[in-house]
């Protein structure tokens, strides 16, 4: 390859010219958002307009974070909302998450929030009940048939795009994971 169109790739693969197009890329996403539905390239803009629904979702969960007010789980755990539940014992509950997002995706909860809205505010005190959401994610992952494979996830705070404040793990399986995840 000659200097001159080795020195043009070097130029197009430079982070510099990633974070621009990066940059550039968000706004156009977000105006063709705004866009009328007519005018929209369909699968592009449900996965953007959902991707900024869900931030902007979290953003506002946030905010009443640390209000001790009740959760939909806590509706669940009452038995007022219903839910398919998988697995139960005296300290947590796992169920069926409403949208999954993989053949098997369940959410194992703490039946006592005990100040857990989030993993960030995690106390010595929750060690236990920590260390017992893991192994209870072993046996819902076992019951579910998926021990060979699966993930555990706890998205923590907006950034991570947690939308209940009611500690939460999504156990996940029964599809090919990918790494990174999105
Ligand atoms: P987060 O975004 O906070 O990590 O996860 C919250 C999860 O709760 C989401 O995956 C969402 O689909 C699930 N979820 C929200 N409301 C309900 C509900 O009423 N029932 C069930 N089963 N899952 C819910």
């Amino acid at each position: 390859m000659s200097s001159e169109k080795s020195n043009a790739l070097r130029f197009f693969l430079s982070p510099q010219v990633f974070s621009f197009c990066t940059s550039l890329c968000a706004p156009i996403a977000r105006s063709i958002a705004r866009c009328p539905a007519t005018l929209r390239p369909k699968r592009f803009v449900h996965h953007i307009t959902a991707s900024i629904n869900e931030e902007a979702a979290a953003k506002a969960s946030a905010t009443t974070a640390d209000n001790d007010a009740p959760t939909i789980f806590d509706k669940i755990i009452a038995k007022e909302i219903p839910s398919t539940i998988v697995y139960e014992d005296e300290k947590v509950l796992a169920f069926r998450d409403i949208s999954p997002q993989a053949p098997v995706h369940v959410l194992l909860i703490p039946k006592i929030r005990d100040g857990l809205t989030q993993l960030g505010k995690a106390e010595p005190r929750h060690s236990e009940i920590l260390g017992h959401l893991l192994y209870a994610a072993k046996v819902v992952a076992e019951k579910e048939g998926i021990a060979d494979g699966f993930r555990v996830v706890i998205n923590n705070g907006p950034d991570a795009c947690q939308s209940v404040y009611h500690l939460h793990l999504h156990i996940l399986g029964g599809r090919q994971m990918k790494w990174p995840p999105g």
